[in-house]
């Protein structure tokens, strides 16, 4: 979920079309014109990576008249469908997956369900990765993995960082290799199998 308030704007006076913007958005929203870049206002959720790495400082951030909430919403008949779906991703469906917006596994899986088949749709529909941008690429191709996607990176691979392991696929050989330094896996697994149970009460 994201509150947004600003949209970007191209000072096309200024821009060099060197095309940075439109390859960092996470949600697709900027695009080239011939040699100018051009924002797609009704895709800009004010993440303000255009804007913080353009060389030129030929993107604006403007307050919006009208700031607008992106969230997806669990609706009763996908509940249990998006409850599988976390879990086979190995979150908890009430897990934050991005610290910048807040946005929920559950919020991710709805997203999913109700049609976004890239990180780039998801983003678009729950604000995830519209923060940092960095970290939250991973949840979202875990949890498109889960529902039997495999979206094509865009040209180029930019905010692509493919995903990292969850707890639940830690092998038995590094468990083995780490348990007595003070980890916990087994433990850990089964803690998070009770939370998921507790919350599903
Ligand atoms: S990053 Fe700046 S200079 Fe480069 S295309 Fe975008 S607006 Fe133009
Ligand atoms: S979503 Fe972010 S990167 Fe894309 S146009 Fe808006 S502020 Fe720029």
């Amino acid at each position: 979920m994201k509150t947004i308030t600003l949209k970007a704007r191209i000072n096309s006076a200024r821009c060099i079309g060197c095309g940075n913007c439109a390859k960092m958005c996470p949600t697709l929203a900027i695009f080239m014109k011939g040699k100018k870049a051009v924002v797609d206002e009704g895709r800009c959720l004010a993440c303000a990576n255009c804007h913080q790495r353009c060389p030129v400082e030929a993107v604006t951030l403007e307050k919006l008249d009208k700031p607008f909430t992106v969230r997806a919403v669990t609706r009763d008949f996908e509940r249990e469908a998006v409850e599988a779906m976390c879990i086979k991703a190995g979150f908890n469906p009430g897990q934050i997956l991005c610290y910048c917006t807040a946005t929920r596994a559950e919020e991710v899986a709805a997203a999913i369900i109700q049609g976004a088949e890239t990180p780039e749709e998801i983003s678009f529909r729950t604000g995830l990765r519209m923060g940092c941008s960095v970290e939250c690429i991973q949840p979202a191709l875990r949890m498109l993995e889960a529902a039997g996607i495999t979206p094509t990176p865009p040209e180029g691979g930019w905010q692509w960082y493919g995903r990292t392991p969850v707890l639940q696929e830690i092998s038995q050989e590094v468990k083995s290799k780490y348990n007595h330094r003070g980890f916990y896996f087994d433990s850990d697994i089964a803690l998070f199998a009770e939370v998921v149970k507790s919350e599903r009460r």
